[in-house]
């Protein structure tokens, strides 16, 4: 497909709308193979000022007029949905998902683009009468930094896109190395929507996400990745006070009560925990199962694993892909040796498959408990360990006993009981009898501890895009 005279699988940098060529560039591996798929242009960080001075410059004149903001998402959400075909192909290709699963991806970054274009930010009128008048106003903040991960590179790209931009805005946004193509991609689609400099899209292997952190440029830092990276982050942006919002790790338990009918929820729970190759923040990834049910849960739970087709995201029917890369492959490998040989029993899967690519067989992990690595540590791959419990509240304190606290659920026959429990969990969100379920536009997303501090989505997402300014007059002469 063309756009402006180039293809948009050119893969060049998008600064102040036009094309920024490098001198330097970086391998990008197909999981699915293993093997090189492209290489992507690294900026040289030297080049840093140039691209921060203009979305400097361009924020001056994009902060003015809200109702042109608003239809410029309008028309970049028509851009993406008239691109989509060639974006999903790019970020099967890269991140190894299947199609479909690509195809939701990029359907989502359009429906937020339309979300924030028709979502209001009103001024606050505190106070307007004869005495005078006290508003609220919600002002952007200028240049925003957005760092983003390599498990829904466009998704969580969208999440920052479209509310900055909304707010007022300009940005820079860095994928992560591991899947720059499609962003570069979505850089070059919307560059002819959007005025230059608004949007700036940059790759480049490490540090160049740390060295836009420091930056004297950008007022905000909006990240989402590791809870590791996230610490530096916040430790580099301390320097000069910028604004942040960290979407972390995350290190979610499912609660699985005694008085569930299993046959009707084991497929839900284990989509819950396998969708993306259990590469989700929020992914279910540790149960707690409750002990009369919990063996019966397992053996569903392995089945389901064991029917699973795990395939190159182009083939059709492939319902999971590869892992994303060889280090994430190594850890998830590494926590399941770590678990067979603390005596758990690996009820499906256990391996890598024998074949070339990151593929894992989607792993059940039976007699484990608290303090085995694979239930304390995040996993982020498709391995799901299932413990048993036999008091409730014993149940939920291992649930909160945790640094983490992004999202959790809870299923019961009773969705009363179940959100009675779900009131002690210590999670950003709970969701009763599914999992995930609060992540829509209009919710407020954020994690609790060390999974994140700030909101994204809904109207406080947005607001996390602007600074509040109190403006006090006198009496308004009509
Ligand atoms: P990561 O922390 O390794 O990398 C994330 C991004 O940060 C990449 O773009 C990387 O290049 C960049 N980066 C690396 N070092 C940096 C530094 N010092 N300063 C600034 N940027 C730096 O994370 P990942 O492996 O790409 O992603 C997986 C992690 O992301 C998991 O822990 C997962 O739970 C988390 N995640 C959280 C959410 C959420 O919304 N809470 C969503 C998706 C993923």
């Amino acid at each position: 497909m063309k756009y402006s005279g180039r293809t948009i699988a050119d893969f060049a940098l998008t600064v102040d709308g036009r094309d920024h060529p490098t001198s330097r560039t970086f391998d990008v591996i197909n999981p699915a193979t293993g093997q090189l798929l492209t290489t992507a242009p690294a900026l040289d960080p030297s080049e840093l000022d140039v691209v921060f001075g203009a979305a400097q410059q361009a924020f001056e004149q994009w902060k003015q007029d809200d109702a042109y903001r608003r239809q410029r998402l309008l028309e970049a959400a028509d851009a993406i949905d008239a691109a989509a075909e060639d974006l999903v192909g790019i970020l099967t290709a890269e991140q190894g998902k299947p199609l479909d699963k690509s195809q939701i991806e990029i359907s989502s970054a359009s429906m937020y683009l339309r979300y924030y274009a028709d979502l209001d930010l009103p001024r606050e009128v505190i106070k307007d009468d004869h005495e005078g008048y006290e508003e609220i106003l919600h002002r952007p903040l200028g240049v925003v930094a957005a760092i983003a991960p390599w498990n829904f590179p466009i998704t969580l790209a969208m999440w920052k896109i479209a509310p900055a931009l909304r707010a007022g805005n300009t940005m820079v946004l860095k994928p992560s190395p591991y899947t720059p193509l499609s962003t570069l991609a979505l850089g070059s689609v919307l560059r002819d929507i959007l005025p230059p400099g608004v949007l700036n899209v940059i790759s480049g292997p490490d540090p160049l996400g740390a060295q836009m952190v420091g930056h004297p440029v950008p007022r905000k830092v909006s990240f989402t990745g590791s809870t590791a990276t996230g610490k530096k982050v916040a430790a580099a942006a301390a320097d000069d006070l910028k604004r942040l919002t960290l979407e972390l790790g995350g290190n979610d338990p499912a609660i699985v009560l005694d008085d569930i009918d299993i046959g009707k929820v084991a497929e839900q729970l284990f989509w819950s925990a396998f969708e993306n190759t259990g590469q989700i923040c929020l992914a279910v990834k540790r149960v707690y199962a409750h002990e009369s049910v919990h063996a019966e849960l397992v053996d569903a739970l392995a089945e389901i694993a064991q029917s699973v087709k795990v395939d190159d995201g182009t083939v059709a029917g492939a319902q999971l892909g590869p892992i994303n890369n060889a280090p994430q492959l190594d850890r998830v490998t590494s926590l399941v040796e770590d678990a067979r040989q603390r005596g758990a029993r690996i009820v499906a899967g256990g391996g890598s498959l024998d074949r070339p690519g990151y593929f894992f067989a989607p792993t059940i992990i039976d007699r484990v408990e608290d303090g085995v690595r694979i239930v304390d540590e995040e996993q982020f791959g498709p391995v799901l360990p299932v413990v048993a419990f036999r008091d409730e509240l014993d149940a939920v304190r291992r649930a909160n006993d945790s640094t983490y606290g992004l999202t959790a659920s809870v299923w019961s026959g009773d969705p009363n009981r179940a959100a009675r429990i779900g009131l002690e969990l210590d999670t950003g969100q709970v969701s009763i009898n599914s999992h995930g379920r609060g992540v829509r536009p209009h919710l407020p997303f954020g994690g609790r501890k060390w999974s994140g501090i700030g909101t994204e989505n809904g109207i406080w997402g947005l607001r996390g895009f602007t600074e509040m300014q109190v403006i006090t007059g006198p009496r308004r002469v009509s």
